[in-house]
């Protein structure tokens, strides 16, 4: 067999320490690679790059298309980019994937049977971190979603589910509030759900969700979720399935894949010799897989399993009753090492005979709806001291549209004007709801009324256009309107 070419970055804190394990447990294992290695994190940005990887290392990532990647060290303060979200962004990496499996009675667990995978959006959603200022007292941070995100993870969700014999997807959003960005993930489920009538498959809300990940996750078995929500219940379901020290995870695209620890750099216990590699080890057998070497995969994790299963531990999940040997990263290594081709007897043996990156994923074409413009919305910094949405109708009132009539003010989402609750608190960002006059508005109507606005003094700081699609509401309505 040729060697498959990956990118390796050794990271910072803890990172040098537990690749050098995997990378030895790789090779000890017959792993057909070759990898090339390429800096970033810590000394990068250090050297005045904000991303925190250099233009040669993306030569690297762009030829082999595969990365092995070490946690790095964030620096605090403004001005750097977080490197992960760089990278997922710039590769075009769609779907991070966590396993989270319970070695019981090995690894002390409170949630014994828990075998849940999390499949997490990793691209859009608030995780995007598109935020704006509109005035001194509000910030907005823009939740956006678009169909081809949802399809393309749902997708893999279920693709991965059929490859890796997973009998249920599960689906989770907050759709009963956010109708339209939620609303369009579960829908999308529902649609490609269908592709797939052999996989058990439903929708919880989040809230609730999480609850049952933190005590009940042996219900549940594929998630797929959002960006923002798959962040916070992956890290849950990691946690209680023992340490974060042992989950890996993949961030996959169509052309590019990466593969990383989910804990972080560990500076408190770098250069120690204690890190437990595990994580990372987990990580390098999901690129085995992903590039074909599923037998390879399968020997490191069964000898893996099996170490675990003698009681050799670091110290971050070494509990006494369970371990039996205390060990460092290096002999940690040396133990998988000296079990290569054996099985676990108690925790279940893997085998992997199947991968996703070469299956073409197929796409869904619609056609495009029909579109009219409804209304405008017109955002508003305006602040008199009292507050009172009626002075502010007033100065809205006289201003004159033959295009548009004003409906309503609401802030922070809610009805303020006509008949607002004196009690609901009104901060100084506002929002006033114009509707078309006729059936359709144009967007020449928009500029004129902008324009009447800015003429009065009133100081507009973002529009948001009112649209149907295929003659349905597509914006929301404010509380009481
Ligand atoms: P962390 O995951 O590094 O550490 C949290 C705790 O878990 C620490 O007590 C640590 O000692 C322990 N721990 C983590 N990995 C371990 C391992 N393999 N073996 C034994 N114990 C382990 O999280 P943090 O302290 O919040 O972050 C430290 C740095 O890592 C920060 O700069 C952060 O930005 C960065 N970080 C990087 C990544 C990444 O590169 N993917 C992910 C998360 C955090």
């Amino acid at each position: 067999m040729s060697k498959t070419k990956i990118t390796v970055a050794y990271g910072d804190g803890i990172g040098p320490e537990i690749m050098k394990a995997t990378l030895a447990v790789l090779n000890a294992a017959g792993a057909e690679i070759e990898p090339e290695i390429i800096e970033i994190g810590e000394k990068v940005y250090k050297k005045g790059v904000s991303t925190g990887i250099e233009a040669k290392a993306w030569d690297s990532l762009k030829e082999t298309k595969v990365f092995l990647k070490a946690p790095i060290t964030t620096p605090q303060g403004g001005g750097f980019k977080s490197l992960n979200v760089t990278t997922r962004k710039t590769l075009g990496l769609y779907a991070n994937v966590r396993p989270c499996r319970a070695y019981h009675p090995f690894v002390k667990t409170h949630h014994p049977a828990t075998d849940m995978v999390v499949i997490r959006e990793n691209e859009e959603d608030l995780y995007a971190g598109i935020e704006y200022q509109q005035s001194p007292d509000v910030v907005q941070a823009i939740k956006l979603i678009s169909r081809q995100g949802c399809e393309r993870v749902v997708r893999y969700a279920f693709e991965y589910a059929r490859a890796y014999g997973r009998r249920k997807v599960t689906c989770m959003t907050k759709d009963n509030i956010m109708k339209q960005a939620d609303g369009l993930f579960r829908s999308v489920f529902n649609e490609i759900g269908k592709e797939y009538p052999e996989i058990e498959q439903n929708h919880i809300i989040i809230d609730i969700g999480s609850a049952i990940v933190a005590d009940r996750p042996e219900t549940l078995d594929v998630v797929v979720t959002l960006n923002l929500y798959g962040d916070i219940i992956s890290d849950i379901a990691a946690q209680i399935t023992g340490s974060v020290g042992l989950g890996g995870s993949s961030n996959i695209g169509e052309n590019y894949a990466m593969f990383e620890a989910i804990h972080g750099s560990a500076p408190d216990i770098a250069g120690k010799g204690i890190a437990n590699p595990s994580g990372l080890l987990n990580a390098a057998i999901m690129m085995l897989v992903h590039i074909g070497q599923g037998e390879a995969a399968a020997k490191i994790q069964n000898a893996w399993l099996k170490t675990l299963e003698d009681g050799v531990h670091t110290g971050d999940i070494y509990k006494d009753g369970f371990s039996k040997t205390k060990a460092g990263t290096q002999a940690f290594a040396e133990a998988v090492i000296a079990r290569l081709g054996q099985q676990p007897v108690d925790l279940q043996a893997v085998s992997y005979q199947s991968h996703l990156q070469k299956q073409k994923m197929p796409k869904t074409s619609k056609p495009r709806p029909g579109k009219s413009l409804a209304g405008v919305d017109v955002f508003v910094d305006w602040n008199k001291g009292t507050n009172d949405p009626n002075e502010l109708a007033e100065l809205v009132q006289a201003v004159a549209s033959d295009d548009f009539e004003h409906k309503n003010i609401a802030s922070r989402g809610v009805i303020v004007y006509p008949n607002g609750n004196p009690e609901t608190f009104c901060a100084d960002q506002w929002r006033l709801r114009y509707m078309a006059k006729e059936t359709e508005a144009s967007h020449q109507a928009v500029v004129r009324l902008l324009g009447a606005l800015s003429d009065a003094g009133i100081d507009f700081v973002k529009t948001e256009h009112l649209y149907d699609f295929d003659g349905k509401r597509a914006y929301s309505l404010a509380q009481g309107e």
